[in-house]
C-alpha cells in the first residue's frame, strides 16, 4: 500500500501523526527522524517519510526527491551525533527483516559494523 494518506494500524503513521510517542531527533516538512525503540548501535535512528509508502522501492518510484532527502538527512543525523561513518539500511520484505511496512532507513553508527551483515 502506498500514498500520502495515513494508514490505519501503521505504527509509523501513528508516530508521524503524534499519536504514538517517539524521541524525534530531526524533522523536515517531508521526513521525521526518531530513535529506534530497540537500538542496535549507540546511534540507531529511523528516517521516515511522513507519507506512507511500504518500501524504499515504492518510495523511489513515487517520490524520488524524498528518497534523496532521506539519504542526505541520514548523513546529517550521523554528523549531529559525531559520526562520519555510518550505515544506512532499508530492510525490504519480511525475509530480509522488514517488520514495519512504512519505509524507513536505519541509521546505525558508533560501533564497528561487521560485514557481511547477519
Ligand atoms: P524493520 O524491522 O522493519 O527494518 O525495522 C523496524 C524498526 O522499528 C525496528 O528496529 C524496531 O525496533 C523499530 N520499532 C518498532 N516499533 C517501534 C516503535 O513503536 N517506536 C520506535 N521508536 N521504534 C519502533
Ligand atoms: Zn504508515
Amino acid at each position: 500500500m502506498s500514498g500520502p494518506e495515513a494508514v490505519a494500524d501503521c505504527m509509523f503513521c501513528g508516530i508521524v501523526a503524534g499519536d504514538v510517542p517517539a524521541t524525534i531527533v530531526r524533522e523536515t516538512p517531508r521526513l521525521i527522524a526518531f530513535r529506534d525503540i530497540d537500538p542496535q548501535a549507540p546511534t540507531h535512528v529511523l528516517l521516515v517519510p511522513r507519507a506512507h509508502h511500504a518500501s524504499v522501492a515504492e518510495l523511489a518510484g513515487a517520490d524520488p526527491d524524498v528518497l534523496a532527502e532521506l539519504v542526505r538527512e541520514a548523513a546529517a543525523v550521523a554528523a549531529d551525533e559525531g559520526h562520519s561513518a555510518y550505515r544506512l539500511v532499508f530492510n525490504t520484505g519480511a525475509e530480509a527483516g522488514q517488520s514495519v511496512f512504512h519505509v524507513h532507513g536505519h541509521v546505525l553508527a558508533g560501533r564497528p559494523l561487521a560485514w557481511p551483515p547477519g
